[in-house]
C-alpha cells in the first residue's frame, strides 16, 4: 500500500497517532497537517461541528516539489476521501440535485497570512449552479458564486489575472449605472458569466473546465505551486521559515447560510472584545450568506436573539463556544453556518481585542482556572497597559471623523488648532488647550510641541522628529496625515472632502488610532483607583517579580508626584531630581546670588535662605513616601540654566549702557553678564555638572545633604518610617566620590546629633559617565548602591548631545537603517547595555552588597527592563506613570527567564 497522503478530518488524529504510536500534539499536527489542517483535525476530534473535510499532507507537497507530480497513490487517496465526505453531507461532487461544492485552501505549519492561495465554490459549473439556485431559491446568488469562481480559479490555477474579470465587472456596472456589486441585475450576472467563459477560451483555446474532478486536480497543483510563488519565498526568506516545509492542502466542504429560514450565518466572540465582559458578543442573520453579516445591507440580528429563533441551535452553539474557550483557553472569535438547521463551525481563533478586554479577560480566565496567573501576567502586553493610563475618548461619543493619520504616540487630546509653535505657546499661556498643527516639526517647534495638548502633522513617518518628541515626551501626536494639506500662511487645513480646520477651531486626536477629529470630543479620563482588574493583575506581578527581588521605584521630584508613585504601586523612589526645586520661583533669588557670589559668606548666606525651602520639599517626599527608600540626587545641571541666556542679557546690557549708563540697573545686568560670560562653556552637557558642581561651588550639596538629612530626622520624629539615601551624581573618577561622600557624610553625622535621632543613611553614585562604568571595581569599593543614569551614559557611550542628535540626524539615522531605534528609548544592549553589564559584574565583585538600579528613561522601556533583569539589576525606576507597565514587564521577565 502507498504511503498515506491523505487524512480525513474526522478520524485523522487516529490515523496519524497509529503511525507516531502516541496521540500527535498540537504542535506535531501541525507539521503535518499544516496549522489550518490540524485545526479542522483537531476541532473534529473534539466533536465540534466543521463542514467534512480532509488534508493532503505537506510531505504530498514536499515530494511534489522534488518530482512536479503527484506522490504515487496521492490522488487515488483524494478520490476515496471526496466519497466519504460525500458520505457525511449527503451531496454528491458535481450532482444536479444537491451538489457538494468545496474550498480548496493552503495551510503550512505557521500561518503566513495572504501568502499562498484559496479557490471557493469549487465543483461549480452550469449543471451544479441551476442545482445551487434551486436550493437556495436565488438564482441571482448562484450565478454571483459562480462568477466568483470563474474569477478565482482563472487567477489562481491559470494565473489568468484577476485584474482581467475585475475589469469586465466594472464595465458591466457602468453600464447598469450601479455603484455596488450587489446592485448588479440578474441578467447582467448571466452576461458576465458568459463573457467570463468567453476571455477563457480565447485566453487557453479551450472550454473553462466543467468536471469538477479536473477542478480539483488543477486546485491541488495550483496550491502546492503556490508554495513556490515569489510572494511565499520572499514572505519566507524574510520570516526564517524554511523553504523546505511545503504547505498541506484542505479541502473543505463549502456549506450554505442562504437556504432557506431554517438556515443562517454569524460571527461571534466568547466575551466582548472591548470590555472583556464575559458572555456571546456578535451578530446573525436568517437565511444569508457570511459576506452579508459585514456587508451592512441588511441589519444583522444580537446573537443572543438566535435563542428565539432556532432555540436548539443556540443551545448547541453555546455549548460549543464553551468547549471553544476551554480547549483554547482563550477568548474566540468565530464564524459559524446554519444549513438546513445543521449548525458548522467555520472558524475560530483567538480574537483581538482592546487593552481593557486584555486585562479583563486575562484576569477573569485566571480566576476561573482556565489559565495560570503567570499566563494571564503573560498575555497582556506592556501597551496594553501604557493604553489603559491614558485618557481616551468616550466610545460612546459621536465624532465626525476628519482625517487619519499614523498612530505615533498614544493618547487623546483636545484643543484649538494652533499652525505655530510660538503661538501655541501664548496660547497656553493664556490658558488655551493647543492641538499643535504643522506640516512637519523640527527643534524650533519643541516649545510650542512640550506646551501643547497633542501634535499633528502633515508629513513623516512613526519614526519622524514629531512622532520622537511626543512619545519621549507622552503628548498623543497623529503623524503623517498625508491627506491633509497644511496652508501655514492661511493658518488652515484642508482635508478630504473640502473640510477646511482654521486656527482657532476646536479639534480632537486620537494618538492610539490615528484618527483626527473636527470639535471636541469627550473624554474618558484614565484613573488607576477604578482599575480593578488591572490592578489584580499587577499585584500577581508583583508577587512573581518580588519574590526574585526585582524592584519598580519611580522618578519624583515632589511630593504629589510621591503619592501618584505610591498609588501606582512603586516601591520606592529611584531618582529625585533635586535642581528642579532650585527652579522654585520662592527660592529664585537666592539661587542666583548663590552662583554669583564672589566670597564664600556671601554664597553660605544664600545657601542658608535656599535651605528651608529643600527640607520642606523633602520632607513632602519622606511622607508620601513612608517606610520606603527615598533617593535624593545631588544637583546635577549646568549651572548656567539658573542664569538668562547670554544674548538676551547682552542686549539687554549694551541698551541699558546707551540709555542708562548710571542705572543701578545696568550695574545688576553686568555683574550678571560677566557671571554669565564667566560659566559659558562650549558644551555645557559635559561641564560644570553632577558631583562637579557640588566639589566646586563649597556649602552647595553640603545644603542639600544637611536640608535631606535634617527632613529625614525630624519625619523620624513625628514617627514617618524614612529610608533616605544620597546620590552623587556624573562621577567619573574614584576620587570625585570619596571626596563628596566624605563631605556629605561629615554633613549627615553632624545634622543627626544635632537632631538627636538616628537614621540609616546610604551613600551611593550614578553610573553615567563610561569611565565610571569601566572602574566599576573600585568605585564599588565607595559607594552603598548604584543607580545608572542612562540618559547620560548614553549620550557619552555614543558621543551624541541628545537634544542636539535628535534635532539633527538621529531620527534620519533610524529612518534609513543606520541604527535600528533611539537608543534614548531603549537602550542600547550591545553597547551601551555591554558598559552596564560589565560595570554590575565588577561591583557586585568588589562589593557584594551593592544595590544596584536604574533611574534613565529606559527603566520604563520594557526591552530594557528585561535586560536589567537579566544582568541582575535589583530595580528600575521610571515616571510614575509609567510603574504600573513596568511592574507587568519586570514580572514577563522574571516569568520568561526563571
Ligand atoms: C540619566 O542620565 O539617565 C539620569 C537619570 O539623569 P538626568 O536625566 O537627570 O541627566
Ligand atoms: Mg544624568
Amino acid at each position: 500500500m502507498s504511503k498515506q497522503w491523505v487524512y480525513l478530518a474526522r478520524n485523522g488524529k487516529e490515523a496519524y497517532a497509529k503511525i507516531l504510536g502516541h496521540t500527535p500534539s498540537l504542535d506535531e499536527m501541525k507539521v503535518l497537517f499544516g496549522g489550518k489542517g490540524a485545526g479542522l483535525v483537531n476541532m473534529t476530534a473534539e466533536q465540534i461541528p466543521v463542514p467534512p473535510s480532509f488534508t493532503i499532507t505537506t510531505e504530498a507537497c514536499v515530494e511534489y516539489m522534488e518530482t512536479g507530480e503527484f506522490p504515487e497513490g496521492m490522488w487515488e487517496q483524494t478520490l476515496e476521501a471526496m466519497k466519504d465526505i460525500e458520505a457525511q453531507t449527503g451531496k454528491k461532487f458535481g450532482d444536479s440535485e444537491n451538489p457538494l461544492l468545496v474550498s480548496v485552501r493552503s495551510g503550512s505549519q505557521v500561518s503566513m497570512p495572504g501568502m499562498m492561495d484559496t479557490v471557493l465554490n469549487l465543483g461549480l459549473n452550469d449543471v451544479t449552479r441551476a442545482a445551487l439556485a434551486k436550493l437556495t431559491d436565488n438564482e441571482w446568488f448562484s450565478y454571483d458564486a459562480y462568477r466568483r469562481f470563474i474569477t478565482m480559479f482563472s487567477d489562481i490555477v491559470m494565473d489568468y489575472k484577476r485584474e482581467h474579470f475585475e475589469h469586465k465587472l466594472e464595465e458591466l456596472k457602468d453600464k447598469e449605472g450601479v455603484k455596488l456589486d450587489t446592485d448588479v441585475s440578474l441578467d447582467g450576472l448571466k452576461w458576465l458569466v458568459d463573457e467570463y467563459k468567453q476571455m477563457y477560451h480565447a485566453k487557453f483555446g479551450e472550454d473553462f473546465p466543467t468536471d469538477p474532478y479536473t477542478q480539483l486536480h488543477m486546485s491541488i497543483k495550483a496550491v502546492f505551486d503556490s508554495w513556490n510563488g515569489e510572494r511565499a519565498v520572499v514572505y519566507r526568506e524574510h520570516e526564517g521559515i524554511p523553504h523546505t516545509w511545503g504547505t498541506a492542502v484542505n479541502v473543505c466542504t463549502m456549506v450554505f447560510g442562504n437556504m432557506g429560514e431554517d438556515s443562517a450565518t454569524g460571527v461571534s466572540f466568547s466575551r466582548d472584545p472591548s470590555t472583556g465582559e464575559k458572555g456571546l458578543y456578535g451578530e446573525f442573520l436568517i437565511n444569508a450568506q457570511g459576506e452579508d453579516v459585514v456587508a451592512g445591507i441588511r441589519t444583522p440580528r444580537k446573537i443572543t436573539s438566535l435563542k428565539d429563533v432556532m432555540p436548539e441551535v443556540y443551545a448547541q452553539y453555546t455549548q460549543i463556544v464553551d468547549s471553544l474557550e476551554d480547549y483554547y483557553r482563550d477568548m474566540q472569535d468565530m464564524e459559524f453556518t446554519v444549513e438546513r438547521g445543521q449548525l458548522w463551525m467555520l472558524q475560530t481563533r483567538n480574537g483581538k481585542r482592546t487593552s481593557p478586554a486584555a486585562v479583563k479577560v486575562a484576569v477573569d480566565m485566571a480566576e476561573e482556572g482556565l489559565i495560570t496567573r503567570e499566563e494571564a501576567i503573560m498575555r497582556v502586553t506592556p501597551s496594553d497597559v501604557d493604553m489603559l493610563m491614558r485618557d481616551t475618548f468616550d466610545p460612546e461619543a459621536e465624532k465626525t471623523l476628519v482625517v487619519k493619520g499614523l498612530n505615533a504616540s498614544p493618547g487623546a487630546a483636545v484643543g484649538v488648532a494652533i499652525f505655530d509653535a510660538h503661538r501655541a505657546q501664548e496660547a497656553v499661556a493664556e490658558g488655551t488647550d493647543v492641538i499643535l498643527v504643522r506640516p512637519e516639526t523640527n527643534p524650533d517647534d519643541v516649545p510650542g510641541m512640550l506646551v501643547a495638548k497633542g501634535v499633528l502633522t502633515q508629513k513623516g513617518g512613526m519614526t519622524s522628529h514629531a512622532a520622537v518628541v511626543a512619545r519621549g515626551n507622552n503628548i498623543p501626536c497623529v503623524a503623517g496625515c498625508e491627506d491633509i494639506s497644511v496652508d501655514l500662511i492661511r493658518q488652515r487645513f484642508t482635508a478630504p472632502g473640502g473640510i477646511v480646520i482654521k486656527e482657532g477651531d476646536t479639534i480632537s486626536i486620537d494618538g492610539f488610532s490615528g484618527e483626527v477629529f473636527a470639535g471636541a470630543v469627550p473624554l474618558v479620563q484614565a484613573k488607576y483607583e477604578d482599575q480593578v482588574d488591572l490592578q489584580t493583575l499587577l499585584s500577581w506581578a508583583d508577587e512573581i517579580r518580588l519574590a526574585k527581588n526585582f524592584g519598580v521605584r519611580a522618578n519624583a521630584d515632589t511630593g504629589v508626584d510621591a503619592r501618584r508613585a505610591v498609588e501606582f504601586g512603586a516601591e520606592g523612589i529611584g531618582l529625585c531630581r533635586t535642581e528642579h526645586m532650585f527652579f522654585d520661583e520662592r527660592a529664585r533669588d537666592a539661587v542666583v546670588r548663590m552662583i554669583l557670589a564672589k566670597e564664600q559668606s556671601v554664597r553660605d548666606a544664600a545657601l542658608e535662605e535656599m535651605l528651608p525651602f529643600q527640607e520642606q520639599d523633602f520632607e513632602d517626599l519622606f511622607d508620601a513616601m513612608d517606610g520606603k527608600p527615598v533617593i535624593m540626587r545631588l544637583i546635577d545641571p549646568p549651572m548656567h540654566e539658573f542664569l538668562p541666556p547670554y544674548h538676551e542679557l547682552l542686549e539687554e546690557v549694551v541698551k541699558l549702557r546707551i540709555t542708562s549708563p548710571d542705572s543701578e540697573e545696568l550695574q545688576e545686568k553686568e555683574v550678571l553678564l560677566e557671571a554669565v560670560v564667566g560659566m559659558w562653556e562650549v558644551n555645557p552637557m559635559m561641564g560644570l555638572r553632577g558631583c562637579r558642581a557640588g566639589i566646586m561651588y563649597e556649602g552647595l550639596t553640603e545644603m542639600q545633604t544637611r536640608a535631606y538629612v535634617q527632613a529625614a530626622c525630624r519625619c523620624a520624629k513625628r514617627g514617618v518610617d524614612v529610608h533616605p539615601e544620597v546620590m552623587i551624581p556624573l562621577v567619573g573618577h574614584v576620587n570625585e566620590l570619596k571626596l563628596e561622600r566624605e563631605k556629605l557624610e561629615t554633613v549627615a553625622k553632624q545634622v543627626i546629633e544635632e537632631e538627636g535621632i538616628e537614621v540609616p543613611i546610604l551613600f551611593g553614585t550614578m553610573i553615567e559617565v563610561p569611565r565610571a562604568a569601566l572602574t566599576s571595581a573600585e568605585i564599588a569599593e565607595h559607594a552603598q548602591f548604584y543607580s545608572f543614569g542612562t540618559n547620560d551614559l548614553t549620550q557619552m557611550t555614543y558621543g551624541y548631545s541628545r537634544d542636539d542628535a535628535e534635532g539633527k540626524f538621529l531620527l534620519q539615522y533610524i529612518d534609513r537603517g543606520i541604527l535600528p531605534e533611539n537608543p534614548f528609548q531603549s537602550l542600547d544592549q550591545i553597547g551601551v547595555g555591554r558598559l552596564v553589564e560589565m560595570c554590575v559584574e565588577e561591583g557586585k565583585a568588589a562589593n557584594p552588597d551593592l544595590e544596584i538600579g536604574i533611574c534613565g528613561e529606559h527603566g520604563g522601556d520594557p526591552a530594557s527592563i528585561d535586560f536589567c533583569y537579566r544582568v541582575g539589576l535589583d530595580y528600575v525606576s521610571c515616571s510614575p506613570y509609567r510603574v504600573p507597565v513596568a511592574r507587568l514587564a519586570a514580572a514577563q521577565s522574571v516569568i520568561q527567564h526563571g
